[in-house]
């Protein structure tokens, strides 16, 4: 890309900030436009697994990652009634041996901290909430909630599950509720729990599961996810205060281990899981999007922050090697549709390391050597 004016990013959350340092890293002028009125880390733990890892050690926040968070040995799936082990996928010393980068649990506003950290001191414009959007060809003029406008050579929707660039390109379309609810809760430092904190855990059930891990290497604080079926989503906010005796109601059947976990839950969150079928077209003109705005998944393989900043990559690699702003943005999106896509389905489904496979093809990706598609004008034949 030849237009060397500043790159607008919309969003400036895991995937938004991580595309910001790549994208300054390579030389370019980049503002990130938030909603919210200051750094708001949200939730408690993140799995970041090799393939992101290696990324992140690209940026070169991997060691202060590392330094902070846990190393896991295994990823360890027990059944959630019997507390019987189905299978154990070693990690470890041996997730950097097998895959190229460790697998690491930290806690997710750490990473945000580090990510946000990288970039120069005022790249993020908080309480900036993108409205409107014109693209008028030569550059992209944008208005925001507080009356601001702002222009740019190009426009990166990342801002995530209920995405206003996503909106503006292809109408407007809600999320669906996938069916299922998740409580989040850490079990503070000092609490007797009957797990193996140097593993991550899963039990897992017909249609209930629950994922635990530790995230903070100076403490033994322990987080756990317990999801389970819903009927609807009725409230307005994204997540809302979790009732304790709802929760063990909904795993009475559980084994006493996780049951004592449960119950060592002091407060508690209930996340609704939504998602949207796979999305055909992710760029249009100079406006592209990434990460949860173009293919929003179920947490189930742990990998919504990873495509979105695998996304990142792979955008600014095509932005380099492009010099049209919509070629370098239909590569960009051919590129990846195929792994989000297979990705979205395997975490939809809720099967990811139950029993014993492989997890190569998700853990092994380097996003910054992986062949791109050709380009397309390369593709058509002359007749
Ligand atoms: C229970 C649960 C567990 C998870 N665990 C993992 C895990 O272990 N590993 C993993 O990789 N992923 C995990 N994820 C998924 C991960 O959190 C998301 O996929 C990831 O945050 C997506 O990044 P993003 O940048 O696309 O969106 P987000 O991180 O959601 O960022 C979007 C940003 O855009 C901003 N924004 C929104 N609208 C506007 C607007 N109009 N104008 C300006 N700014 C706007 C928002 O304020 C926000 O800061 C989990 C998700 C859930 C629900």
């Amino acid at each position: 890309m030849d237009d060397k004016n500043p790159v607008a990013v919309v969003g400036g959350g895991l995937g938004g900030a991580a595309t910001a340092v790549l994208l300054q890293q390579a030389g370019y002028s980049v503002t990130v436009f938030e909603q919210a009125s200051k750094f708001e880390p949200a939730g408690a733990g993140i799995h970041l697994t090799p393939n992101v890892m290696r990324v992140l050690g690209h940026i070169g926040v991997g060691d202060a990652l590392v330094t902070s968070g846990c190393l896991p040995e295994s990823f360890t799936s027990r059944d959630l009634v019997s507390n019987s082990v189905r299978c154990t996928l070693s990690l470890g010393s041996r997730a950097k041996e097998r895959y190229g980068a460790p697998y690491l649990t930290v806690g997710r506003g750490v990473l945000h901290r580090e990510l946000i950290d990288a970039l120069r001191p005022g790249t993020v414009q908080y309480g900036k909430r993108l409205v409107r959007l014109e693209d008028r060809g030569e550059a992209v003029q944008m208005r925001f909630a507080d009356g601001g406008t702002a222009e740019a050579s190009c426009v990166i929707g990342a801002d995530g599950l209920g995405s206003q660039v996503r909106e503006l390109m292809h109408g407007a379309e809600r999320p669906s509720f996938s069916g299922q609810i998740a409580y989040r809760a850490t079990v503070p430092a000092n609490t007797r729990i009957p797990v193996d904190r140097r593993c991550i855990t899963k039990w897992w059930a017909d249609d209930s599961f629950v994922i635990g891990y530790s995230t903070d290497s100076r403490s033994d604080d322990y987080y756990f996810v317990a999801g389970t079926a819903a009927d609807a989503w009725t409230h307005p906010q994204s997540w809302v205060d979790g009732d304790k005796d709802e929760m063990l109601n909904a795993f009475a059947d559980s084994c006493d281990e996780v049951l004592s976990l449960l119950n060592a839950a002091e407060s508690l969150s209930k996340w609704p899981l939504f998602e949207r079928p796979p999305l055909q077209t992710w760029g249009r003109g100079r406006i592209a999007l990434l990460g949860d705005a173009c293919h929003p998944m179920r947490p189930h393989m742990a990998q919504g922050a990873a495509m979105a900043i695998e996304d990142g990559v792979l955008l600014l690699r095509c932005l380099e090697l492009e010099d049209e702003i919509d070629e370098a943005f239909w590569r960009y999106a051919e590129s990846r549709k195929q792994r989000t896509g297979r990705i979205q389905a395997v975490s939809a489904e809720n099967t990811w390391l139950k029993d014993a496979e492989d997890p190569a093809w998700v853990f092994s990706y380097d996003a910054m050597n992986i062949d791109l598609v050709p380009r397309r004008s390369s593709t058509l034949t002359v007749t």
